[in-house]
């Protein structure tokens, strides 16, 4: 019986954090005040060795990207655009947000990051930051790769983790 085997890499540094501002949407009628976290991420890669450098992925381009990906929106107020209880419109230099139809805030258009996520929890910020991973590996012919896994810490102890088969 042929055996399977693979290999695993992580990545977590000092550098691939993001410190950042949200609040999230509670279900029922509670949305949580602005408040910021210093996030940090570990990327995890699995996969069949690459047969020349026998490694699963090169870590400097690894940390390269989690870098340019967290560096996308560190220091900035994260906004869930597809949350149904709130609009968001952008309009040339302000964004600004309501909840259940009555306006709380506006943010200047520099200092947002929109994202494409129904709500701004780690779960939700780590299943992003998988598919920004996934699109730039796709690009870079990483076919060897089986599963990519995000985890985003909020606090100490307080985290979660986005897991996705890439087969
Ligand atoms: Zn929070």
């Amino acid at each position: 019986m042929a055996s399977r085997a693979e290999f695993r890499v992580s990545v977590t540094k000092d550098n691939i954090v993001f410190a950042s501002a949200h609040f999230i949407t509670f279900p029922g009628h509670r949305c949580e005040t602005l408040h910021g976290h210093n996030y940090r991420t570990r990327v995890v890669l699995e996969g069949d060795l690459d047969p020349e450098a026998h490694y699963v992925f090169d870590f400097v381009e690894l940390k390269h990207l989690m870098k340019r990906l967290t560096d996308e929106i560190d220091h900035k107020v994260l906004l869930p655009l597809d949350n149904p209880k709130l609009k968001i419109v952008k309009q040339g230099e302000s964004v600004s947000v309501a909840y259940e139809g009555k306006p709380r805030y506006v943010f200047p258009t520099g200092d947002c990051a929109l994202l494409p996520v129904p709500n701004t929890t780690v779960e939700m910020l780590a299943r992003y930051l998988a598919g920004r991973v996934r699109a730039e590996l796709a690009a870079s012919d990483a076919v060897r790769l089986s599963t990519i896994e995000i985890e985003i810490e909020e606090n100490f102890g307080q985290s979660a983790t986005y897991r996705e088969s890439l087969k």
